[in-house]
C-alpha cells in the first residue's frame, strides 16, 4: 500500500483504485476479478444487490490459493442493501454476505442508499431486482430509523465482520446525524460523482469530517446507457464525458485517454475510483490513474469541474414508478 491508499476514519487504509462489480455476470465474475487482480487490482467494489458476491469471492480466494496476493492485500466493499435495514436482518446480511465472499471477514461495509424498504426474502430478491423483487412492483417502505441501522453495522465491526463502515447516496444532513451518534466513524462515502455531478459542498463537507469519498460512475452516462429506458433517460441526450472539449484537450496534452482523465480529475484530488471494464486494455488503463501515473493542471481540473450541470443518473426519484426523493 502506501501514497496510492487513503486513510480511512477506522484506521485501515483503502487502495485509490478498485474495481467496480455492478454489471458483471455472476458467471462471469470469478474470472473477471482474478483478472483484474493479476493486472493489479486490489479494491472490488460489490454490493448484495449485484448479485456476484460468491463468484467475486471465489476469483479472489483463487488468487489467494495461487499465489498472486495475500488476504490483507485486497480490499473488499460490500453493500447492504435497502430491504435489510432492519437491525436484526442487517446484522444477518451482513454475515451471509461475509460468508458469499469467503475472505474471513470485508474490509467495508455501507449503507447502500439512505433508504428503508420492506422486508423481503434474501432468495425473492433476485438480480435484476433494482428496487424491488418481480412480484413486487410497488416499493414500500419500512419504519425503521437509519440510527438502527448504523447502530446495526457498528455490531457487525465489533463482531469482526467488517474492519471499516460507512454509507452511499447519502447527503450532508444524513451525514452530520450518523456523526451525532456514531461510535464507529463513517469511514466512506460513495456517491456518483462525475464532471456533470461534482457536488462540491458534499465533497468538502466530507473533508471536513474525515470521510474518504469513492466516487461512482466516473464516466457519467456512460454507464446508464446500457440500461432500460427509465435508466437510460437522463443519460441519452447529454455528450458523453468522453468526448467533451477539455477532457480530449487535457488527455491529448497528458497523452492518456479521456476515459484517464475522468478518473485522475478525481483521484488526484484524493477522491477514490472504482471503474468497471470487461475489456482488458481499459482494465489496465483504468488502474494507471493512481498518484505515480500523470498530473492534471489546477486548470485543467477546474475547467472539468465546471462542465458541473447537476446532473444525476443513478436517482430513485426520477426512475422509479414512485418516486423516492432522497436527494431532494
Ligand atoms: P463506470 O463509470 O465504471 O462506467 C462503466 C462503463 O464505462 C461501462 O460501459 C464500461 O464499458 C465503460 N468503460 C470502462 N472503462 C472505460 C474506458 N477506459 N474507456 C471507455 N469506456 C470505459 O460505471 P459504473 O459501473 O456505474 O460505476 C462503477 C462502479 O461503482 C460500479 O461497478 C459499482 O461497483 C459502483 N456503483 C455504486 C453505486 C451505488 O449506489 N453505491 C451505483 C453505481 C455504481
Amino acid at each position: 500500500m502506501g501514497r496510492d491508499t487513503i486513510m480511512l476514519a477506522s484506521g485501515h487504509q483503502m487502495p485509490l483504485v478498485g474495481f467496480g462489480l455492478w454489471k458483471v455476470p455472476a458467471d462471469k465474475a470469478a474470472d473477471i476479478v482474478y483478472n483484474a487482480i493479476k493486472v493489479g487490482y486490489r479494491l472490488f467494489d460489490g454490493a448484495y444487490d449485484y448479485q456476484n458476491e460468491k463468484e467475486a469471492g471465489q476469483g479472489i480466494r483463487r488468487a489467494i490459493e495461487d499465489g498472486l496476493v495475500k488476504r490483507d492485500e485486497i480490499f473488499v466493499t460490500t453493500k447492504l442493501w435497502n430491504n435489510y435495514h432492519q437491525k436484526d436482518h442487517a446484522v444477518q446480511m451482513a454475515k451471509a454476505q461475509n460468508e458469499a465472499w469467503g475472505l474471513g471477514y470485508i474490509d467495508l461495509y455501507l449503507i447502500h442508499f439512505p433508504v428503508a424498504l420492506k422486508y423481503i426474502e434474501p432468495e425473492k430478491l433476485r438480480y435484476p431486482a433494482w428496487w424491488t423483487d418481480a412480484e413486487h412492483k410497488a416499493i414500500e417502505t419500512a419504519p425503521i430509523p437509519l440510527q438502527d441501522t448504523w447502530q446495526a453495522l457498528e455490531e457487525v465491526v465489533d463482531l469482526g465482520i467488517t474492519k471499516s463502515i460507512g454509507i452511499s447516496n447519502a447527503q450532508a444532513q444524513t451525514l452530520y446525524d450518523i456523526q451525532r451518534y456514531a461510535r464507529h466513524p463513517i469511514s466512506s462515502l460513495q456517491i456518483e460523482h462525475h464532471p456533470y455531478l461534482v457536488q462540491p459542498e458534499l465533497v468538502e463537507l466530507a473533508r471536513e469530517e474525515n470521510i474518504a469519498i469513492t466516487a461512482y460512475s466516473s464516466f457519467g452516462p456512460q454507464s446508464f446507457l446500457e440500461l432500460p429506458p427509465a435508466f437510460r433517460a437522463r443519460a441519452k441526450d447529454v455528450p458523453l464525458l468522453f468526448d467533451v472539449d477539455i477532457v480530449r484537450e487535457a488527455a491529448a496534452r497528458v497523452g492518456k485517454t479521456p476515459a484517464q482523465v475522468l478518473l485522475r480529475w478525481a483521484t488526484q484530488r484524493d477522491i477514490a475510483v472504482i471503474p468497471k471494464s470487461n475489456d482488458a486494455t481499459r482494465l489496465r488503463q483504468n488502474l494507471e490513474v493512481r498518484n505515480d501515473s500523470f498530473t492534471l493542471t489546477s486548470d485543467e481540473i477546474k475547467s472539468i469541474g465546471a462542465l458541473d450541470k447537476g446532473l444525476r443518473f443513478n436517482d430513485p426519484g426520477f426512475y422509479l414508478d414512485k418516486p423516492l426523493r432522497i436527494f431532494a
